[in-house]
């Protein structure tokens, strides 16, 4: 059994939002979501997440502007940003990474495997 983390998952897509939710709660966590950039400054502030998952395409501040601007906050500086991205074109990746990301997971979400990369993200984190 895994220790709960509190997952937050920045997405504007709600069928997305319901399957992250199932597949992550399903394994213990606590899952806070926000479905833009002003929703998870808001979220942020009201409860430090252990992890975030951050989609890229979003409406308004886009994931690589959100990331960048939350790696700037010091007390955020150690929390693991996950880009989780349908946006695989060349050079993609190097972006997320460029933009202060941590990983990347390809959409669309594999249910069987997610788990486990979380987990060894926040592993990852643990060992830091
Ligand atoms: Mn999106």
């Amino acid at each position: 059994m895994v220790r709960p983390s509190n997952i937050l998952y920045v997405e504007d897509n709600p069928e997305n939002r319901l399957l992250v939710r199932r597949i992550l709660q399903a394994e213990g966590h606590i899952i806070q979501e926000a479905g833009s950039a002003a929703q998870a400054l808001e979220s942020i502030h009201r409860t430090p997440p252990d992890l975030i998952l951050m989609d890229i395409n979003l409406p308004g501040m886009d994931g690589y502007a959100l990331t960048s601007q939350l790696k700037a906050i010091p007390s955020l500086a150690h929390v693991p940003i996950i880009a989780l991205t349908a946006n695989v074109m060349k050079g993609d990746r190097e972006r997320t990474i460029n933009a202060g990301c941590d990983g990347y997971i390809q959409k669309p979400v594999d249910v069987d495997t997610l788990p486990q990369q979380i987990e060894r993200f926040l592993a990852q984190r643990g060992t830091q």
